[in-house]
């Protein structure tokens, strides 16, 4: 198994910062790569806020947030941030494109026996993989959000990564610690393939008037202990993310059961994708997280 030293994490926006954070706590030598300037100052000033958070918390002292900050360099180019790396970790943008772009450069610019690992929600591995020349050393890392809590790694075996990958990619989780859970790729791999439909669920319990919003996210709170019900926990994620991942698990599988809420599909054509934009299931303070009321939805009223 090879020794992980560098890591080079491609995107710095809410994922890629919080991935290099969690290499860089633990003494990992991190590049973070990304095309906007403003993407890379912003990912920074979000991984020293989090730092001084746990700092706050009683988790981490002044030293590991120096130590930490010390551990991460930026880059604009991909090419100048890879060179040395022995994992790349992709947290670009969800787009096919974009991700077979990155790939290309990567597979040219990282060290041969470098792994190339992407967090993709629900892009498949084995597809990604295909793109470079080295595709046993590609593989999904599928952290979940906010990376510095969440303890859960998805580690996606595409079809034709190979074991000495595998192997070094629980190694690194566990050396990050967290705890990895090592799964096939096939669309939605198991996190959202299992989320996703219990939101569909979710929403379409609304369309069909059986209970209102909050009913609805009050009876899996209290009567199934999830932290959080499912409606709110769509605004969080996005409604055109949740949207985007339905249709990939309803293509991929061609089974109506994964078929959309139309619900869903009008709010994200009216533009309201949940927190981000202040108004999903639920109203938003502006520019907080924090829900004021439930949404009034027209064909209920
Ligand atoms: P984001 O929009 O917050 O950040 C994406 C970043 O990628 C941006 O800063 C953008 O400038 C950068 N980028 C785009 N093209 C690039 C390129 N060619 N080279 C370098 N940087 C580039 O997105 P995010 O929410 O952090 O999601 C990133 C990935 O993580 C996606 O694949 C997404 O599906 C996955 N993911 C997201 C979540 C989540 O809750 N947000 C959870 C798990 C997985």
């Amino acid at each position: 198994m090879s020794q992980v030293k560098k890591v080079a994490v491609v995107g710095s926006g809410t994922m890629g910062n919080g991935i290099a954070h969690v290499f860089a706590q633990h003494d990992f030598a991190v590049s973070l790569i990304d095309t906007s300037a403003d993407a890379l100052k912003k990912g920074l000033a979000t991984i020293e806020k989090n730092l001084e958070r746990q700092i706050k918390k009683g988790v981490l002292q002044e030293s590991d947030k120096q130590r930490t900050l010390a551990n991460i360099r930026t880059f604009s180019v991909i090419a100048d941030g890879v060179k040395e790396a022995d994992l790349v970790v992709e947290a670009a943008t969800e787009n096919t494109d974009i991700k077979f772009s990155i790939f290309r450069e990567l597979d040219l610019h990282a060290p041969p026996t470098a792994i190339l690992a992407t967090n993709t929600s629900s892009i498949s591995i084995t597809r990604i993989a295909n793109a470079t020349k080295r595709p046993e050393q590609v593989i999904g890392m599928h952290f979940m959000n906010p990376v510095p809590v969440m303890e859960l790694v998805e580690v996606i075996r595409g079809y034709r990564t190979g074991q000495a990958t595998i192997d070094t990619v629980l190694s690194c989780c566990r050396a990050i610690a967290k705890t990895p859970v090592e799964v096939n790729d096939y669309p939605g791999f198991v996190a959202n393939r299992i989320l996703m439909p219990m939101i569909n669920e979710a929403i379409y319990s609304l369309y069909e008037g059986v209970a209102g919003v909050e009913e609805i996210d009050t009876v899996m709170k209290l009567g199934m202990s999830h932290p959080m019900g499912p409606l709110h926990l769509a605004d969080f994620i996005g409604l055109d993310v949740c949207l985007a991942i339905l249709r990939v698990l309803h293509d991929g599988f061609g089974n109506p059961k994964y078929a959309p809420c139309p619900l869903l599909i009008n709010m994200v054509e009216a533009g309201h994708l949940g927190v981000k934009a202040g108004v999903g299931f639920y109203e938003y303070t502006p520019g907080s997280k924090e829900k004021i009321v439930a949404a009034r939805f027209s064909n209920r009223q």
